[in-house]
């Protein structure tokens, strides 16, 4: 009887579960659509840069940056080599342009 009131639960809470999960991947593809902006909040913080030339270094937001460094050598590049843009996997699969750059910046493996 327990058994069956545990599984029974669990049933539920998988049923109850997944209107959002669904949402939260339907949420996925449309951001895999749209385009991150510097005025984006979360890229703000992380500094991020349409063009990786115009990154300030004397913010500090922007310390880490290396000249090197742009989103088409970041391991969160979703993008194939020679992809002018891809969804970036920080920033919920927004697209980002190749040249781009962030502070989340890792190099890819
Ligand atoms: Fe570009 Fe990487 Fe930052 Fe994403 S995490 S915006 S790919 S530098």
């Amino acid at each position: 009887m327990c058994v069956m009131n545990f599984k029974r639960r669990n049933f539920f809470k998988m049923i109850c579960a997944s209107p959002l999960i669904l949402l939260g991947a339907s949420r996925m593809k449309t951001f895999a659509n749209v385009a991150l902006t510097e005025s984006d909040p979360t890229g703000q913080a992380l500094c991020f840069k349409l063009n990786a030339k115009s990154v300030d270094k004397k913010d500090a937001r922007c310390a880490r940056f290396e000249p090197s460094q742009n989103c088409a050598n970041c391991q969160l590049f979703q993008g194939k080599p020679g992809d002018k843009s891809a969804p970036c996997t920080i920033f919920q699969n927004k697209i980002v342009p190749a040249q781009g750059w962030c502070s989340a910046w890792v190099k890819k493996a």
